[in-house]
């Protein structure tokens, strides 16, 4: 175990990203920024975090500093970001300020599309957090980034160091969360990152003649992390490396997987703020009083307390496997079991959950909504879990589905691979199929099913090691500081 490293170190670790739960969050990405910077900081670590001001940031602190008209710098001339300063849980948080960036409706997109100045948004808020560092007194040991949002950090750094001794003892980790989503816009955008010319080549953020940001982190930065070791391991590959995985052969010895964690304060059925029961491992009672509350809000048919509810919460996209779920839906209708659909996205997918939901009335139930109270009664109340991804670089929802008693049902694929153990193993969480088809996925769902109805003791015993799974942050923290340690954070030296 590697000792917490507080006193002994003064210098700063920055996150800088688009989303932190409570303030932001659209994903995964919110939750896990939610966490682990604070995770580190009461472990010592002097952290801090760095994100866009969004007209949907919600915050209940007060702001303790305004840093007024910060200098963004070429090109944009004259243009200027207001930096925020709040307290979170005694660790200092920054919101980088400019309306027309982002006060608007959405984060990243609206139905119709993302927005279309995405580039500029984010190149902005690079640009913006380094400035704003800038203007510190001392440098930090490393500058933390996640996914493309905040890929162009590391590039700057880069080019910074050569020209400012400020940045000399600054490095830069960058945590891929999710290799798909790569910023990648027109190479008439280049000129707006303000990076010089021979940046655009094949080792900077050059891709097949588009700006790439998330490219540009890959070449750059000084440790590349992702969120699981499977997922480390598959983005090698050209079936799972989204076209980035010749960039990331390259830098094979500076990438490593570290499983995400669950913030176990928010999820779980001992502490959750939605639940109209608690309950835990030892007294469980709480759990089908869960079950019959999710009946009654969701309206769905009184004969399901008796019958297995299988839940499925997140975006409505082909990464979630979604549509391999509503190719077996008429099937598992036939067994007799409740399906519960809570997601947004592809219209499509929506469409077709919306139809399900008008052919199998109290039976299958869609919520086309992003409800965080929701999810977490849907995880309490439902009896198995469905995550039939494509791939998935970590995944949260089986962990906290694990944490709920609630099994879940997964593709063999990234963090699902990594956090469940497949049952008939004798030490069983859940189940896991290994190829993303309706016919593997109906066989398990159909085994679980059977366990369940079938079973009832090894169905229980199944629930329990599955709610006494331990995936609290501190175990992923240490590793990050060990990436930090390497990085130069404790001597003061830095190897990029
Ligand atoms: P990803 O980041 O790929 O979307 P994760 O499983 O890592 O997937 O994290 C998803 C997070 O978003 C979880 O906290 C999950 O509860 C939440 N979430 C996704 N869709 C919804 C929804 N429709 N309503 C509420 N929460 C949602």
């Amino acid at each position: 175990m590697i000792q917490p490293m507080g006193a002994e170190v003064e210098r700063t670790v920055f996150f800088v990203t688009s989303e932190m739960y409570p303030f932001s969050k659209t994903g995964g990405l919110g939750d896990v920024l939610g966490a682990l910077p604070l995770t580190l900081f009461r472990m010592g670590v002097p952290a801090a975090v760095i994100l866009p001001f969004y007209r949907l940031t919600s915050s209940r602190h007060k702001i303790l500093q305004t840093y007024y008209n910060i200098p963004v710098g070429y090109p944009w001339g004259p243009v200027t970001a207001d930096v925020h300063k709040i307290v979170f849980n005694g660790m200092p948080v920054y919101f980088i300020e400019r309306a027309e960036y982002y006060d608007r409706a959405a984060y990243y997109n609206t139905p119709k599309g993302d927005y279309f100045d995405n580039a500029e948004r984010f190149i902005f808020f690079c640009r913006a957090a380094l400035s704003f560092i800038r203007n510190l007194e001392e440098a930090p040991a490393v500058i933390h980034c996640h996914d493309w949002q905040t890929g162009l950090i590391p590039a700057y750094l880069h080019y910074y160091r050569n020209a400012d001794s400020f940045w000399q003892n600054t490095s830069s980790v960058f945590t891929v969360h999710n290799l798909a989503f790569q910023g990648r816009f027109s190479s008439r955008l280049f000129v707006d990152s303000g990076l010089p010319s021979e940046a655009w080549s094949f080792s900077g953020v050059e891709y097949f003649g588009d700006l790439n940001m998330l490219k540009a982190a890959l070449n750059y930065a000084g440790k590349i992390t992702t969120v699981s070791p499977s997922y480390a391991r598959e983005i090698l590959t050209e079936k799972f490396g989204c076209g980035l995985d010749s960039v990331l052969r390259t830098r094979e010895r500076d990438l490593v997987g570290i499983l995400n964690g669950v913030n176990y304060a928010v999820w779980g059925p001992e502490a959750s703020r939605y639940l109209p029961r608690l309950y835990s491992g030892q007294d469980m009672a709480g759990k089908k009083l869960c079950k019959d509350a999710l009946i009654l809000e969701l309206g769905m048919s009184p004969h399901l307390r008796n019958r297995p509810i299988l839940g499925f919460i997140g975006r409505l996209r082909e990464q979630k496997g979604i549509d391999i779920l509503y190719k077996i839906v008429p099937e598992l209708m036939r067994r007799d079991v409740g399906i519960v659909v809570l997601g947004e996205g592809d219209h499509t997918f929506e469409a077709a959950s919306e139809r399900f939901a008008a052919e199998y009335p109290g039976r299958f139930s869609s919520i086309i909504k992003y409800t965080e109270p929701l999810a977490h009664r849907l995880h309490a109340g439902s009896d198995a879990f469905l995550m039939p991804s494509r791939y998935e670089p970590c995944g949260l929802t089986q962990m906290y589905a694990l944490h709920y008693g609630t099994p879940p049902i997964a593709t063999a694929v990234g963090g699902l691979r990594d956090t469940i153990t497949p049952w008939p193993h004798s030490e069983a969480t859940g189940f896991v199929f290994r190829d993303s088809s309706p016919e593997d996925f109906l066989e398990s769902i159909l085994q679980a099913v059977e366990l369940w109805e079938n079973n009832p003791e090894a169905w229980a015993a199944m629930v329990r090691r599955g709610m006494e799974k331990d995936f609290s942050w501190q175990r992923s923290a240490n590793a990050y500081i060990e990436i930090y340690r390497e990085l130069g954070f404790a001597d003061g030296s830095v190897y990029y």
